[in-house]
């Protein structure tokens, strides 16, 4: 069967994770791999992380248990208090949080300072989220869906943030949504423009395309995000983790296949993909 198959030249990872990733291969080189650790995945992508691991990067959430060791603060960052215990254990603490995340720490902090209510577009459970309840004291209310207004203060002045990775068109809604009943309102823009950018050129790449291979970590907000949005643009549109979930059934005759990947996908995973569909079509 001939098809070819397209990488999304503008793919690969963003500037935080490869920053982040840089920061800690740097690292190991320098001074060896024994007791360098992360505080949670660096980057939602289990292949990457398996690669770092392989390499020997130690993954421990409670950074109270690491004693005399390197961690990395990973890319979503974490709550301020989190990183003085972990200072106290005579580690060495190195902060790979992406500077947007951090800027929005910084604004969250200052406003919390300055007795504003916290408002933050974003899920809860996401570890960029838990980080930013850490500059408020965990007094920040996460709003997803529309119910999510009414636990509000409407009488409070307020600054509302988003998740660095939310849609902007859902971060647009809850701020029309919500200026409407709070008058002494603040915004703060800190979606990435990295995914906003992202955003129309995947729906371009969607477009150009008979079939989409997006790669991308299950667990990953932005490759959600992505995913969503190409989809309404090509029907045939698939997401997939690893080499393993691939149906080739998913193929035509002739189809021009455009494979591309989320902020947290590196390129080798994305090279890795393209060939095992060639190689698995060149005598077909
Ligand atoms: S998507 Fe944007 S905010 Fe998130 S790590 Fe990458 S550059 Fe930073």
């Amino acid at each position: 069967m001939k098809i070819k198959v397209v990488i999304d030249e503008k793919s690969g990872v963003c500037g935080g994770v490869s920053r982040a990733i840089r920061m800690i291969e740097d690292k190991m080189n320098s001074v060896g791999t024994d007791n360098i650790y992360v505080n949670g995945e660096l980057l939602h992508n289990r292949l990457e992380m398996e690669r770092l691991m392989d390499c020997g990067l130690k993954v421990e959430e409670d950074v109270q248990k690491i004693k005399e060791g390197i961690i990395f603060v990973r890319t979503h960052g974490v709550a301020k208090k989190i990183l003085e215990n972990a200072v106290q254990n005579d580690n060495e603490v190195i902060d790979a949080t992406c500077p947007k995340v951090s800027k929005s720490q910084n604004i969250i902090e200052e406003y919390f300072n300055k007795d504003y209510q916290i408002i933050i577009v974003g899920k809860e459970n996401h570890p960029e989220v838990q980080g930013l309840l850490g500059f408020c004291n965990y007094e920040g209310i996460c709003v997803m869906k529309e119910s999510d207004i009414n636990r509000i203060d409407l009488k409070k002045r307020s600054l509302i943030i988003a998740q660095t990775t939310v849609a902007t068109s859902l971060f647009e809604r809850f701020i029309n949504m919500i200026s409407e009943k709070i008058k002494d309102l603040e915004i703060a823009m800190t979606i990435c423009p990295f995914v906003e950018k992202r955003e129309e050129e995947l729906i371009q790449f969607a477009k150009e395309y008979s079939v989409i291979i997006f790669i991308g970590g299950k667990n990953s907000s932005n490759t959600k995000v992505m995913f969503e949005k190409l989809s309404q643009y090509n029907v045939r549109s698939y997401l997939i983790e690893n080499r393993n979930e691939i149906d080739y059934s998913w193929f035509r005759e002739n189809d021009v296949v455009g494979i591309s990947g989320s902020a947290s996908t590196p390129i080798w995973q994305i090279k890795e993909i393209k060939n095992v569909i060639v190689e698995y079509f060149k005598n077909k």
